[in-house]
């Protein structure tokens, strides 16, 4: 059963969508050569309990996961791409790391990704990243009133092909709205014109992701982290969409890089001037 949403309903997103879209631009800036996951992970506990935000993460327990999970973000380096299990690691020069979050506010859930490079970027690496986010592009503008969901499969899944990419049709795009995984499936792949009808209303989270050089994925022992199977790098880039009679409206926009760097949580600095 598909919810379709009012436009009260949709600005109600907006409203999440928009702290998730300036608080992972505040990640992204964090990540850097020296700096422990976990400060990632509870600047962003901090941010998300200082905002009277919840996040769809603590205690999620899917079947795939060995759940409950006990983190905010999903934080996967280098040869993860989805699920990373936030741990012990200080990032190094080069690594790419993806960052994933959904938090509800009032209700109403919003869920975005982004990739980056810490440090020194591999050429290889910067491509990669640029695929997931041209991909996602390409996948809102298919986001048509009157078009069929299948076309925005077909979008990512012909920038994937472009970029000589496979993908995986494992995990995808998913519908979200007062839970953050709801129906249809978004697939990174498809035919256009095929799949249910895009009307005004429905939202979704449209997520392209792709490793180097293989489709596959295996798990990791932490029974959370999924990696690409044969060790390659990978990307993930997501945004929060709603389909409006004016077109495709991106409710996870994050502001623009020239955006002055954030304040640091309280907790973590020091009384001195
Ligand atoms: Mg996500
Ligand atoms: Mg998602």
């Amino acid at each position: 059963m598909i919810e379709l949403k009012s436009a009260d309903e949709i600005a109600k997103m907006a409203v999440t969508g928009q702290f998730v879209g300036e608080l992972l631009a505040e990640l992204g800036r964090l990540a850097a050569v020296g700096v422990n996951l976990m400060d990632i992970e509870h600047q962003a506990r901090h941010r998300i309990t200082e905002r009277g935000a919840k996040s769809c993460y603590w205690d999620y327990a899917p079947s795939f996961g060995r759940g409950p999970f006990r983190n905010v973000l999903c934080l996967s380096v280098n040869d993860a791409v989805l699920h990373g299990l936030p741990h012990d690691y200080v990032l190094r020069d080069g690594d790419l790391l993806s960052i994933d979050m959904a938090v509800e506010i009032d209700g109403w859930a919003a869920d975005s990704a982004l990739s980056v490079i810490v440090g020194t970027p591999d050429p290889a690496d910067r491509k990669l990243i640029e695929a997931t986010e041209v991909a996602l592009e390409a996948g809102i503008a298919a986001a048509q009133p009157g078009g069929r969901l299948g076309d925005i499969s077909a979008a990512i899944g012909e920038v994937a092909h472009s970029y000589g990419y496979r993908v995986n049709g494992d995990f995808g795009g998913h519908g979200i709205g007062r839970t953050m995984h709801e129906s249809p499936h978004v697939a990174n792949d498809g035919r256009a014109g095929r799949g249910m009808r895009l009307q005004p209303g429905l939202t979704i989270a449209i997520e392209p992701w792709f490793c180097r050089t293989t489709a596959k994925i295996r798990y990791d022992k932490d029974g959370w982290t999924i990696r690409s199977a044969d060790g390659s790098r990978t990307a993930h880039s997501e945004h929060t969409v709603a389909v409006t009679a004016g077109g495709p409206q991106v409710l996870t926009r994050r502001p623009a890089p020239s955006a002055p760097p954030a304040e640091p949580a309280s907790d973590r600095t020091s009384a001195s001037h």
